[in-house]
């Protein structure tokens, strides 16, 4: 149901930028009209992966060895949630995927359109995890 806006980004391997198809503003950031106010792309990439939107301050991980991340980027991987939760959350990057307890929205991943395998790729999680929501 959001692939209006999946549909804007360049969507690569998890270890790839997701470019912003749409033209950057100044400040080098995608726009994107959602929920009925502009927001950064990047921001709204967050919070349908993981069902919550991040903090104000929510930013782009550095990458290691090739310079500043590019703003355009949507992959939520590459997104600090910049959350005042706890002390430690607006340090650490998104390292849920590496434990495997990536957060998605099981409604959102069970109306997505497309092969398991797909979806997976578009929200992070394994293919496995897709047909396990969808069966539940
Ligand atoms: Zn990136």
């Amino acid at each position: 149901m959001f692939d209006f806006f999946w549909d804007r980004v360049e969507i690569g391997a998890p270890d790839e930028c997701w470019l912003w198809r749409g033209r950057p503003n100044r400040g080098g950031y995608g726009y994107v009209w959602f929920d009925g106010r502009q927001e950064r792309a990047h921001r709204v990439a967050y919070y349908l992966a993981q069902g919550e939107w991040p903090a104000p301050q929510c930013l782009h991980l550095p990458l290691d060895g090739q310079g500043p991340h590019d703003r355009r980027c949507c992959n939520p991987l590459h997104l600090y949630a910049g959350t005042n939760r706890d002390n430690v959350g607006d340090r650490l990057p998104l390292s849920g995927a590496r434990n495997g307890r990536y957060k998605v929205d099981p409604d959102a991943v069970r109306a997505a359109e497309g092969s398991a395998k797909a979806v997976g790729k578009r929200y992070g999680i394994s293919d496995a995890r897709v047909r396990q929501l969808r069966a539940s």
